[in-house]
């Protein structure tokens, strides 16, 4: 196996994920199986208790891991299925380290960043990918400099002694501000950051720079000689216009490829990249356009919905449709709904916690079932879809869930009976791939194809068997269950023309050139609503 070791400098937010992702990409594209993972310094254990505002979306994997939204682009990027080995953060590392000093397994040794906290991090990188796997990505989060980062630097630099330099590529990716007075783009910090790399004893082998504007020639020997990478190492990665999906084909234009093959001597055929390419233009000249209102409350914030809006894109790309994502504040709604989704083809509610918000969403969820206008429900959003229904249509009165409203009359989403002795924080969840049988000739069915799915969960609550037959009865569909512990997993309302909740998050298995199938029906829905 191979191994690409990314890491940054200057500042954060430069993308490396995303580079990170693209490269897997270009390397999956020639014909090399490619596994990427995510080192985060922090010490939290694992993303799952961080605020979105903190940390945008957390990611689910198969497996039920919450992970940093990375996987969630090295997902749609690369086909390899990730596990819960492929994100570790310090706190994993610190509570590997002391679980193994209690349990007296240093013998009596003083326990030390340099060699038990390394040796920590090192297992993880041999074990990051398996016996099919040619090569492992690992990117470090955070910025050169940073305090937390360093054992994982150093355990990165002990790495490639161990398995041989030629096997190992050291990938930097470093910020060239353009300075408007001086008219020019600046590479001191870039120099100082390589510095301060091979102060610890690793020298980058490709530099990738992320600039606003073109670099000229003498630009790259100047990097090249202050940071002793060779000048076609000296990569420019400039912002891409439409999608960070041009990505992947911007990097093979700077031949990162062919140097990533030629240094770990892979023998991997070059390509085309006509998937990409397909992917590209789809989004360069859609041939329709739908605007989709996304009703939630961290809308303010870039990444709290990620993979939501990643979806949106690619069921754009299977429609041949511009998705265009009108956000909107769940408790700015709640007065006077048809203000503001009168003119929406769509309607949106993704997943949430507590209570904030979701009077707005109800009203959102009722407008949408009233007008007819497609309605598609992720997790929260599907629990949302439930209690309007019952309020509403079943006339079930102050219907809540307990999450919202301990003592409701009609908790019609509750947490379920085997899982009530848990404590609220963490472990109690729903996590992970769960199968779904789905009810034949229900929308759900003809947008999968096919009566046996998996997908991913991430909840506490679940719809409350003791209200189906009833709800049933007043018209509410239930389109999928769980075969093993007969949970509701969708719900669907006949008469409209797309109405969708689904207690999962489809939005953790959609890639840009593989829509996910609710995904492309639910704009396909759109479309055609728009008239
Ligand atoms: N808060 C809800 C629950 O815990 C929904 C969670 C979600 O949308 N991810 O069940």
């Amino acid at each position: 196996m191979k191994y690409i070791f990314v890491t940054g400098g200057v500042v954060s937010s430069l993308g490396k994920g995303l580079t990170s992702a693209a490269i897997g990409a270009l390397l999956e594209q020639r014909g090399l199986k490619v596994r990427l993972q995510k080192f985060d310094p922090y010490l939290n254990v694992d993303p799952g208790t961080m605020s979105p505002f903190q940390h945008g979306e957390v990611y689910v994997l198969n497996d039920g891991a919450e992970t940093d939204l990375d996987l969630g682009h090295y997902e749609r990027f690369t086909s390899g299925e990730l596990s819960r080995l492929n994100n570790l953060t310090s706190g994993q590392v610190y509570e590997t380290v002391l679980q193994k000093e209690r349990r007296g397994d240093y013998l009596g040794a003083t326990v030390q960043v340099i060699p038990h906290v390394t040796n920590v991090i090192k297992d993880r990188i041999y074990q990051g990918g398996d016996e099919n796997v040619d090569v492992l990505i690992t990117e470090l989060g955070g910025t050169i400099g940073d305090i937390e980062g360093l054992p994982f630097l150093e355990a990165m630099r002990q790495f490639a002694l161990e398995v041989g330099r030629a096997d190992v590529l050291f990938l930097h990716c470093t910020l060239l501000p353009y300075l408007k007075a001086a008219g020019e783009l600046k590479t001191k910090p870039s120099q100082q950051s390589v510095a301060k790399l091979r102060e610890i004893g690793i020298q980058p082998d490709i530099l990738v720079c992320r600039t606003e504007e073109p670099m000229t020639n003498e630009m790259r020997q100047k990097l090249s000689l202050f940071c002793n990478v060779p000048v076609k190492a000296v990569i420019e990665e400039m912002d891409v216009e439409t999608s960070i999906y041009e990505l992947p084909l911007a990097l093979k234009a700077e031949n990162v490829d062919d140097l990533i093959v030629d240094h770990l001597r892979l023998d991997a055929p070059d390509n085309d990249m006509q998937v990409w390419h397909d992917v590209v233009r789809h989004l360069k000249a859609p041939s329709h356009k739908v605007e989709i209102g996304v009703v939630g409350k961290y809308i303010e914030l870039q990444d709290a919905y990620k993979s939501v809006y990643e979806s949106m894109t690619h069921a754009g790309i299977a429609n041949d449709a511009a998705v265009r994502i009108i956000r909107l504040d769940a408790e700015e709604i709640e007065d006077n709904p048809e203000k503001h989704l009168a003119s929406l083809d769509g309607i949106l509610i993704p997943g949430g916690f507590g209570d904030r918000g979701t009077e707005g969403k109800i009203a959102a969820a009722r407008y949408a079932r009233e007008n007819g206008t497609p309605y598609f429900g992720l997790c929260l959003g599907m629990q949302i879809a439930v209690i309007e229904y019952a309020r509403n249509v079943a006339k079930l009165e102050g219907a809540n869930s307990t999450e919202f409203e301990a003592n409701t009359p009609h908790p019609v989403i509750d947490i379920m009976e085997d899982q009530k002795h848990l404590n609220s924080k963490g472990g109690n969840m729903r996590l992970g791939a769960c199968p779904c049988r789905l009810t034949e000739d229900s929308v759900s069915y003809h947008a999968y194809g096919k009566a046996e799915i998996h997908e991913r969960h991430r909840h506490r609550y679940e719809f409350n068997n003791a209200y189906r037959e009833q709800l049933e009865q007043s018209g509410l569909r239930i389109a999928g269950v769980n075969p093993e512990r007969d949970l509701v997993e969708i719900v669907e309302i006949s008469e409209h023309p797309w109405y969708v909740g689904v207690q999962f998050h489809p939005e953790f298995q959609s890639k840009p050139n593989a829509a996910h199938p609710l995904f492309a029906n639910f704009v396909a829905a759109a479309l055609k609503y728009k008239k």
